[in-house]
Formats: C-alpha cells, sequence, structure tokens
C-alpha cells in the first residue's frame, strides 16, 4: 500500500517552519546574503520552536523525528535562504554520526548539554587534498595512555567557527587508507581547535564555511564513536542520512524559483499580452514543475526507506543528484523567465541560481553521486 499523504503531525512541522521561514527568514535573506552573514538570531529562534535539534532523540533533549520531516523542513528553509538552510541542516549533518554511532554515555555526556542551547554541530570530513577522495585525508588521530591527540586542518566546513561540537574524520593509520579512519567528537572550545578565514562563496553566503584547524588537540579516548577504524563507514552512513534532506533544501529552492517565475510570467506584458500566454514560457514552466515534483517524490522516498529501517545508499544518491541538477536547471530557467530583470539583485531569481549550484557540489559531488549510483546498479 502506498501513502503520499503526510500525517497531521507532520502537516503541523510543515506549517511551523513555512510560518518560522516567512516570518523570520525570508526578510533578512538579501541582506544575509548581500553582507555574508551568519545569523545567530535565527539559530537561537529555531532552537525555541524546538527545531534546532529536530533529529536528535528525546531522552537526549531533541524531537525525535525521522529523515521525512527532516526533508519538509529542508525545502521550507531552503525555498526561504538556503544558506540559512545549510546551516541548520549543518548542524544535524554534524551530529548524524554521533547518533549513528556514539555510546549512550557520550551521547549522556556531550549530546544532552549540546541540545540544551542554540548551538550547532558542524561535520569535519573534507580536507585540502581529500575532497572526493575521502580516503586520502591526512589529519591523524594518536592514542597516549587514555588520550587521543587529533592533528590537522579540515576544508570548507559548514559553520565552521560556529559550531560548539564537531564530528571529525581522522586518520589512526593512513597506510590502511579508508580502514584507517576512526570518527571522533570534538567539543569547538577543546585547546587547539580553531578556525580559519571566512570563505567568500559564489552562493549560500547566509551560512559560514570555513577551515577548521587541529593542533595537538587532546581528548579522551571515549570520545571516539563506534568501535575505531569504522570511520569510513560511519561517514558514508551519515552520507546516506542526510542527502535525502540536503536534496530537499534544493527542491525548496527550485520551487520559490518556480514560484517567482510564475508570478512574473503572469504579470510581465510583452507583444500586448502577459508573457504567461505564449506556449514558450507556459512549457518551461511546465518543465520546471515536473523536475520540482519528481525531485520532491524522490527525497521523500529515500527518507521513508531510511525512516522504514531500510538501506538507502542507491536512492539517497539519485536523490541529492536528481535534486541539485533540478535546482540548477530550474533556476537557470527562472532568470531566463524574468528576461533581464532576473539577472539583476533586485529580484530573488539570480540569488536562487547561485545558491543552487553548491547543490551539485556538496555532500559529494554529482559525479560522485553518479559512481554511487553506478556501483549500486552495477554490483
Ligand atoms: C560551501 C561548501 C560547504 C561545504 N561544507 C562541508 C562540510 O560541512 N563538511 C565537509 O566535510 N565538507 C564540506 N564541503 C566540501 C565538499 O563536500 C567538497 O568540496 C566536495 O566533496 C568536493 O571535493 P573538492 O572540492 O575537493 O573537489 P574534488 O574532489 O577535487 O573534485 C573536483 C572535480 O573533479 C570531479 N571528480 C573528482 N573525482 C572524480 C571521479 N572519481 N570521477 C569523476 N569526477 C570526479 C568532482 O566531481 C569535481 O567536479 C563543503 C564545500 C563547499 C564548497
Amino acid at each position: 500500500m502506498i501513502d503520499f499523504a503526510l500525517t497531521e503531525e507532520q502537516k503541523a512541522c510543515q506549517k511551523l517552519v513555512r510560518d518560522f521561514a516567512l516570518k523570520e527568514i525570508v526578510p533578512v535573506a538579501h541582506e544575509l546574503d548581500e553582507e555574508q552573514r551568519h545569523s545567530p538570531e535565527i539559530v537561537e529562534k529555531y532552537h525555541e520552536i524546538g527545531l534546532l535539534h529536530y533529529a536528535v532523540p528525546e531522552e537526549y533533549g531533541g524531537a525525535g523525528l525521522g529523515s521525512l520531516e527532516g526533508c519538509i523542513f529542508g525545502e521550507e528553509l531552503g525555498a526561504a535562504c538556503a544558506g540559512v538552510a545549510a546551516s541548520l541542516g549543518g548542524s544535524i549533518l554534524g551530529l548524524t554520526p554521533f547518533l549513528i554511532a556514539g555510546s549512550p554515555e557520550l551521547k549522556e555526556e556531550l549530546l544532552t548539554k549540546h541540545t540544551s542551547g542554540p548551538n550547532l554541530g558542524a561535520f569535519c570530513l573534507t580536507e585540502p587534498d581529500a575532497g572526493s577522495d575521502v580516503a586520502a585525508l591526512r589529519t591523524t588521530a594518536v592514542l597516549e595512555g587514555d588520550e587521543y591527540i587529533i592533528n590537522g586542518s579540515k576544508r570548507f566546513i559548514t559553520n565552521g567557527g560556529v559550531a560548539s561540537l564537531y564530528s571529525v574524520f581522522a586518520t589512526e593509520n593512513a597506510e590502511l587508507r579508508h580502514k584507517g579512519i576512526s570518527a571522533f567528537m570534538v567539543p569547538a572550545d577543546t585547546p587547539g581547535v580553531s578556525s580559519g578565514k571566512k570563505e567568500d562563496k559564489m552562493g549560500q553566503r547566509a551560512t559560514d564555511t570555513r577551515e577548521v584547524i587541529f593542533s595537538d588537540v587532546h581528548i579522551p579516548a571515549r570520545y571516539r564513536l563506534g568501535e575505531g577504524l569504522d570511520g569510513f563507514k560511519i561517514a558514508m552512513k551519515t552520507l546516506d542520512d542526510s542527502r535525502a534532506g540536503v536534496g530537499a533544501a534544493a527542491v525548496g529552492i527550485a520551487r520559490a524559483a518556480l514560484e517567482a517565475a510564475r508570478d512574473y510570467a503572469k504579470e510581465r506584458v510583452q507583444f500586448g499580452k502577459p508573457i504567461a500566454a505564449q506556449q514558450g514560457i507556459q512549457f518551461m514552466l511546465a518543465d520546471m514543475a515536473m523536475k520540482v515534483n519528481a525531485a520532491r517524490l524522490l527525497c521523500w522516498h529515500a527518507a521513508w526507506l531510511h525512516d522504514n529501517g531500510q538501506r538507502n545508499t542507491l536512492e539517497s544518491a539519485i536523490a541529492k543528484c536528481f535534486a541539485g541538477d533540478t535546482a540548477m536547471a530550474v533556476t537557470t530557467d527562472a532568470v531566463q523567465v524574468l528576461g533581464g530583470y532576473g539577472y539583476m539583485k533586485e529580484y530573488p531569481v539570480e540569488k536562487y541560481m547561485r545558491d543552487a549550484k553548491l547543490h551539485q557540489i556538496y555532500e559529494g559531488t554529482n559525479q560522485i553521486q553518479r559512481l554511487v549510483i553506478a556501483r549500486q546498479i552495477l554490483s
């Protein structure tokens, strides 16, 4: 039996986040983009409505919600401002390795404190020489007595410098490549943790992206997640879990662009009638709507599999890739529908187009998603 209806609770969640986004994010989205500014005020207010740590189980202070709810939130936030969506979503991404592989004792110790306030998480995987090739990472973790000492630097970290808790992937034996990697939780106030300059980005400028540096960072050995040397698996499982929500944020950008293009097309008169009366424009809008709907269903399906305990490596890669490509295509068409005005910062669609591009790059580029998909269907 297939049921595409959201439950009453999910509809209430959707309305809560849509109202929040319209009231707290949309009015400042342009300004945050112009000034390339992260907004702690929005984070605080999102925490006040109880959703900042939505995926954390209730026993550790979260809302205990699933991946499908994450898609609903991601779409609404993405439609309002993809930069803010990245910051709030990136926080959950940073906690996901912990949710997957943290012991109950460590969760009690670190997570309960983290969720008690408007604190952000961050996911530290990428390095200057290890982007798509995660197994090439060079950050080291050396066990000495009952402590690990971490050294290295992580590149392009969402919420870098503003997060309170980092999930960090480091190698205990570089020769073993992916089999030598372990995962750790590192509180940001640990001596030796620092952040680099804020990256000056094309889009999603309302989220801070920085290098995060670990210089002789001592952490208790119990801050290691899982069994040790299983960090690569934890990272891959994290990305399986998060890609539906990332895709949903891309759906949000595409939906906002479609709505802006539709409204403009009904208003803009050329050759004596609204451009929406031209079949050439209608076909563009129809194609945009088809892609948005298809991308949403792919994200919801991947999330549904996750929430029902089924592996979704294939489906989450398909969802993330299709939704990212959709966001790029639909926002580009939205700029086209608005003509010269679409190219101007006075209208929102050029921001949507800049924001959309990142969805083909982070959380694994869309080439890497295609590799994952091919590997799955060929195996
Ligand atoms: C704004 C922003 C925020 C980010 N946030 C985070 C974060 O919070 N945490 C984190 O850990 N990382 C983060 N990243 C890093 C992001 O995940 C990487 O940028 C991405 O995985 C690609 O790595 P790279 O930039 O080193 O590109 P490279 O791996 O150098 O790739 C360059 C190009 O080559 C292609 N390519 C590489 N290998 C192959 C292959 N085998 N086959 C075909 N094509 C290939 C890629 O698709 C890409 O087009 C962020 C990046 C950005 C830009």
